[in-house]
């Protein structure tokens, strides 16, 4: 197969974290008979030291003209980068929302993988984490409360604020149709997560998933209310399997469970349109403290790398292969310096990435 992919480095440790998952693609290209055709785009601070903008429209058709788009981060040090002397509508961030605004994308997924070997940097009891646990959380991306109708008026002399929540049927279809496939690939359960005892926004919401599930037979469905969900994730985080929720809720729970599972260089993420298209890339930033010193830990991105082969190409062996070396390297005891821990053998961005391409089968 050819994959056509669109590449942004990007930013502070971003070059180095993408080299590493391409080099990974690469050898599962080379295993598995593919071929990757790479398109490299400019986005974030790169664009703005090249073009004074952080995005191009070239660099829009370039992305939509790709099969899905690896990206490592953008943005630079608020207090020390040029480019935050510039307007808000001209910093690096612009281009990350406008490239999503542009390619549609409206689901985003985080997993939430506790590996057995980690466990010591996840902040639970023993007992809840024994054995691990792997979650995928899929947030409405593109409405709800953070795109609703706002203002703040002065009523009778009071100060008064508005946010609105809309969804629409067809918003709640399309994600929770995205939720279904993806459960399709994994363990075949959805939990739906909403207000539905206070917010209609909610009892619309199950009532839509409810009418999508009909479809999966295969899936097993069940409804939580978002308070409930953020005590399950603390109290027994194995019993999810996909968690399919609206924005806001989305943004909280997704944090709380990356937070559960210990270290930000582990985090992959991705964000889908209707297509197969998808935009796939660490939930980490540029981390500017240590970028052009080699330590950041590759595998956050090379971990999204293998949810675009998945998601986007349907390669589901092939993510696989990568998911199983990642796994290898952290039973084998080699760590970056942020999931470092006594007995280990510290090694590079580099270094974890050849040793993976290196554990692929
Ligand atoms: P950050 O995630 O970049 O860094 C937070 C901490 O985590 C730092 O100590 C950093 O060294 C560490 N860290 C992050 N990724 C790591 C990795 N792969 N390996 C080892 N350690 C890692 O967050 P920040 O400092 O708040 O933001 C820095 C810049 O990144 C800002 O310009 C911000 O806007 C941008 N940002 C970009 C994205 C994106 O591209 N999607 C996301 C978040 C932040």
């Amino acid at each position: 197969m050819n994959l056509k992919i669109g590449v942004i480095k990007g930013d502070g440790i971003g070059p180095e974290i993408v080299t590493e998952a391409v080099k990974v693609l690469d050898k599962i290209s080379e295993i598995y008979g593919h071929t990757c055709d790479y398109t490299q785009l400019l986005m974030g601070g790169a664009s703005i030291d090249v073009h004074g903008v952080p995005l191009t429209d070239d660099t829009v058709a370039e992305a939509k003209n790709c099969d899905a788009v690896l990206m490592g981060s953008i943005g630079g040090d608020a207090k020390t980068s040029p480019w935050y002397q510039l307007e808000p509508s001209k910093r690096p961030e612009a281009g990350l929302l406008r490239i999503r605004k542009e390619l549609n994308l409206f689901a985003n997924l985080r997993p939430a993988v506790l590996y057995d070997e980690l466990k010591g940097a996840c902040p639970l009891k023993e007992e809840i984490t024994a054995g691990g646990f792997d979650m995928m959380i899929m947030r409405e991306l593109t409405g709800g409360l953070y795109f609703g109708e706002r203002k703040t008026v002065s009523e009778d002399g009071v100060m008064t604020a508005y946010d609105s929540l809309t969804y629409n049927e067809n918003e709640i279809r399309r994600i929770a149709r995205r939720g279904f496939d993806i459960a399709m690939k994994r363990r075949k359960k959805v939990t739906s997560v909403d207000k539905a005892n206070v917010l209609d926004s909610s009892r619309l919401w199950r009532k839509v998933v409810e009418e999508v599930a009909a479809d999966y037979p295969e899936v097993t469905l069940e409804h939580m209310l978002v308070d409930n969900c953020a005590m399950q994730l603390v109290k027994d985080p194995k019993q999810f399997d996909v968690i399919l929720t609206e924005n806001m809720f989305g943004d909280i729970l997704s944090d709380e469970a990356s937070m559960v599972t210990g270290s930000i260089g582990m985090l992959a993420s991705a964000s889908l349109n209707e297509t197969k298209f998808g935009l796939y890339e660490p939930s980490g930033g540029s981390a500017p403290d240590i970028a052009g010193k080699g330590i950041a830990n590759p595998i956050a991105t090379i971990l999204s790398a293998a949810m675009m082969l998945k998601f986007s190409f349907d390669l589901d062996k092939e993510a696989d292969a990568i998911e199983r070396a990642v796994a290898k390297v952290l039973e084998e005891g080699y760590r970056t310096i942020d999931i470092m821990s006594d007995g280990k053998e510290q090694v590079g961005t580099e270094k974890m990435g050849d040793l993976i391409a290196g554990y692929i089968e």
